[in-house]
């Protein structure tokens, strides 16, 4: 095991303690948490849901919500934010999919591995591999650790990476080193860690078990 895998296996382990083993909840629709995913860029959950709920009640399925008047979808979800772009990729995304798989469902995706998923899905325009690799994890269980603003931050705190590396870098970087069967664990923990505790603005450096391991220049001394 090299240094980054022990230093990795070291801070879960402390995380884990400290929050609990993150268990998989069980499988879920994979084309609802992309759209969900779409449209929570820039705003909360509860904003999110909002509009996701307001979406489908005015358009029930999928198909309706890909033939919907461009400006009338946008309307539906403006409370998330961003609603032209979101409406737009949305759409731009369901005639992918429909055209892709034959069908208005990602269900074929678990047929491919996590690498040919990442490749074929982030060739899309407005999906990355953040979104992908969530849609993988949090869908079909894949032993998957995506990389969002939490992981990105606390990774470059704990300097598993270099401070400059982007998120998605980060990714590739910590990948092979994340502990087998430990993805969504390590992701889960990482994401309630940087909500309570090592917050982007202020964290709470006196109450953090992972003090030792932080190797950042401004975290405040005990
Ligand atoms: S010591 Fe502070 S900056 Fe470092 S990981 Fe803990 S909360 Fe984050």
């Amino acid at each position: 095991m090299n240094n980054l895998s022990v230093r990795i296996l070291e801070a879960l382990q402390l995380l884990e303690k400290n929050q609990g083993e993150k268990q998989w909840p069980g499988p879920s629709d994979a084309l609802d948490n992309l759209i969900l995913t779409v449209l929570s860029q820039n705003t909360n959950d509860n904003l999110r849901d909002r509009a996701y709920n307001r979406m489908l009640e005015i358009y029930p399925s999928w198909e309706e919500v890909m033939n919907a008047p461009t400006e009338k979808l946008e309307d539906a979800i403006r409370i998330a934010g961003l609603s032209q772009q979101k409406s737009e990729r949305i759409q731009a995304i369901l005639r992918w999919i429909k055209q892709e798989f034959g069908e208005l469902s990602l269900r074929q995706l678990k047929n491919y591995n996590n690498d040919a998923a990442i490749e074929l899905m982030t060739a899309q325009k407005g999906i990355g591999i953040k979104t992908v690799t969530v849609v993988l994890m949090i869908t079909l269980g894949r032993d998957l650790c995506p990389v969002d603003t939490h992981v990105h931050r606390i990774a470059r705190r704990l300097a598993w990476v270099d401070w400059n590396t982007t998120a998605e870098k980060t990714f590739w970087q910590l990948r092979p080193h994340v502990p087998t069967g430990k993805g969504h664990s390590l992701h889960m923990n990482l994401l309630q860690f940087g909500r309570t505790i090592c917050q982007a603005r202020k964290p709470r450096c006196r109450d953090c078990f992972l003090w030792d391991q932080c190797r950042w220049d401004e975290k405040i001394p005990k």
